[in-house]
């Protein structure tokens, strides 16, 4: 139905030995939504993701995205095909192929990076690699790299390798798109065209999460902010009503 939740969580934890990384996370993601999840170094952020995308199995409670059960067998190559796309705190791109060839990688049509090569120079190329490449090129365009879809992925600036990211992360045209600190790194212009690219995305479907040590940026964003601290969530709501929550300033925005 179209008011199925794109994602639940119930009780949903994570320990690694003795350590609770997350603990006792509820959370319901509704399509179309953009939702922030911050929170210090070592809150849990990325474990919460890694779950989501079906990298890191719960330890405790339970939860879907896109119809899947958390945890379930297949792993994150299933719950990709489900419609779960993301990027990754530490980059991913082949450095010396191009940003065309980077989102190539991304449609699942075409999957290695020799492969991809080889059928951008094919003369005859086959319907389906056609296809791909089409897909591929609207990301770039949609991400705003057109004019330089033929620049090395090592050539670009810090922000536009973050983009390029993005870029690949749309080619699978995912339901959810999981952004894991995409403004790390940018300036103050960077991010503010980050945050636009972000709004336009979830304007055109895209259900979106977004973790972000960036708060401002967060709340500039987000229709929905969730605080993590200690692996808890111990705030969410829309970012006004989140930004003045004082458990939130003490735990976090007190010191940024
Ligand atoms: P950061 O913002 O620094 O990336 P984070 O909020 O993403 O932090 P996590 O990386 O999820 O936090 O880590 C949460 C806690 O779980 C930390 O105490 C971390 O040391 C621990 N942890 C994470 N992954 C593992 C692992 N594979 N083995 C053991 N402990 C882990």
């Amino acid at each position: 139905a179209a008011d199925t939740p794109v994602l639940t969580l119930n009780g949903v934890g994570k320990d690694y030995g003795g350590v609770h990384a997350v603990h006792d996370v509820d959370l319901e993601l509704r399509a179309g939504e953009i939702l922030g999840v911050i929170g210090p170094n070592g809150a849990g952020k990325t474990t919460l993701v890694n779950m989501i995308s079906g990298h890191v199995a719960p330890t405790s409670g339970d939860g879907h995205v896109l119809g899947r059960k958390l945890g379930a067998a297949g792993g994150a190559h299933r719950v990709a095909r489900a419609g779960v796309s993301r990027t990754f705190q530490h980059s991913k791109l082949f450095d010396r192929l191009s940003v065309l060839e980077n989102t190539l990688v991304g449609t699942h049509l075409v999957s290695k990076p020799t492969f991809v090569r080889r059928l951008l120079w094919l003369p005859s190329a086959r319907r389906d690699e056609n296809r791909a490449v089409s897909q591929a090129r609207r990301q770039v365009q949609r991400v705003g790299l057109a004019d330089r879809e033929h620049v090395p992925a090592a050539q670009l600036s810090y922000g536009d390798q973050r983009r390029l990211e993005i870029a690949r992360a749309l080619a699978s045209h995912p339901s959810l798109l999981i952004l894991d600190e995409p403004a790390a790194g940018m300036n103050r212009v960077e991010a503010a065209e980050l945050s636009e690219l972000i709004r336009s995305l979830a304007a055109d479907g895209v259900t979106i999460m977004l973790i972000e040590h960036n708060v401002h940026m967060v709340l500039d964003t987000c229709t929905r902010v969730v605080v993590l601290n200690f692996g808890e969530v111990i705030a969410s709501g829309p970012p006004q009503v989140v930004a003045s929550d004082p458990q939130v300033i003490e735990a976090y925005l007190g010191s940024d």
